[in-house]
């Protein structure tokens, strides 16, 4: 096999203090990756800016005026993690191989590339990059992803554990991510999905090397609440139990009623009046704002809106 010409992709949203340091790193990688015939020596690097409010994408001009191997590009507003992953990709889907997308904040370890080559040159098509320790994570990260895995699986979505987007894909699974059309795109879920041949990586994730963390408490919930009413119609099966539920304990209810008529003992009471009535509009109002928000998911799929929009290539 001739080897492949590689695309890194890697989202960058307001990651100044930190890109030259990344671009350093890779470029010192890739020469060495190059030299041993690993990938092609026209394998090229792309930064996608997701607009960021700081220099980035002045720093991502920069290096790109300095070599033509990294491909800038630019989107048009903030479209987030996935889009602007799935921006850098498309863009250069005819040009290379295989393409392996990474963080900026080199949190994931670039000597598990080399990993990910070979076993794609053995025949996968997929490579998860996969954390085998997450010491780096504080106590509330793990607990918190850990929690998330495991909810996704149990709900039978195919989720990697311990897989974030650090991960190699062929030109062929590429070409079918394209078909999975949908602007609430939670890659993770999604390329399980795509099958083919894949294999596993696994490194340790390191502690992020310059700036903060591009995900506070509140973006990361709902990112992982998107991932999960993504892919799922479960939570929307449970509001159906607990209807079922419900029904059976207004029976009860009903029956004391009648029961208590017929015997004569109507003590006019406060509490057998404002209990049913709060907890039934209560678990109505659950069960509304969750069909809400399923059909919120519609409304924005329908609209058929695009997942990004490119405002300019340098060095394409
Ligand atoms: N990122 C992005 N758009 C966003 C948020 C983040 O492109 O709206 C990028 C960010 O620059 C980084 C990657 O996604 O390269 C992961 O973000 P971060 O490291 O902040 O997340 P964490 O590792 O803390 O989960
Ligand atoms: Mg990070």
């Amino acid at each position: 096999m001739n080897s492949p010409r590689l695309l890194l992709v890697i989202p960058c949203y307001n990651e100044q203090e930190i890109l030259h340091l990344t671009y350093a790193e890779l470029c010192r990688y890739y020469a060495e990756i190059k030299d041993r015939g690993l990938v092609a020596q026209d394998s090229k690097l792309c930064l996608v800016n997701d607009g960021s409010r700081d220099k980035t994408w002045e720093i991502i001009e920069e290096l790109c005026a300095k070599d033509e191997n990294v491909i800038g590009v630019k989107l048009s507003r903030n479209f987030g993690h996935q889009s602007a992953i799935m921006a850098g990709l498309e863009k250069n889907m005819d040009d290379f191989d295989c393409f392996i997308t990474i963080d900026a904040d080199l949190q994931d370890d670039i000597n598990a590339i080399t990993g990910m080559i070979e076993k794609y040159r053995e025949g996968a098509r997929i490579v998860y990059g996969v954390r085998s320790d997450r010491r780096s994570d504080s106590w509330f990260k793990r607990f918190t992803a850990e929690g998330f895995y495991t909810i996704m699986q149990k709900m039978g979505v195919p989720v990697v554990f311990n897989h974030a987007d650090f991960r190699l894909m062929d030109k062929r699974v590429l070409q079918e991510l394209g078909n999975f059309r949908e602007i609430n795109l939670f890659l993770r879920g999604v390329v399980p999905l795509i099958g083919f041949k894949n294999e596993k990586v696994f490194y340790s994730r390191l502690e992020r090397q310059a700036g903060e963390s591009k995900y506070p408490l509140s973006k990361m919930l709902l990112f992982a609440w998107n991932g999960i009413t993504s892919f799922s119609t479960f939570p929307m099966r449970l509001v159906l139990y607990f209807g079922f539920f419900n029904f059976f304990v207004a029976m009860l209810i009903v029956g004391y009623i009648l029961f208590s008529y017929l015997v004569g003992y109507t003590v006019p009471g406060w509490t057998s009046t404002m209990l049913p009535i709060t907890f039934f509009s209560g678990s109505n109002m659950m069960a509304l704002g969750l069909i809400g928000e399923y059909i919120g998911k519609i409304y924005e799929e329908v609209k058929g809106r695009p997942r990004y929009i490119i405002e300019k290539v340098v060095n394409e």
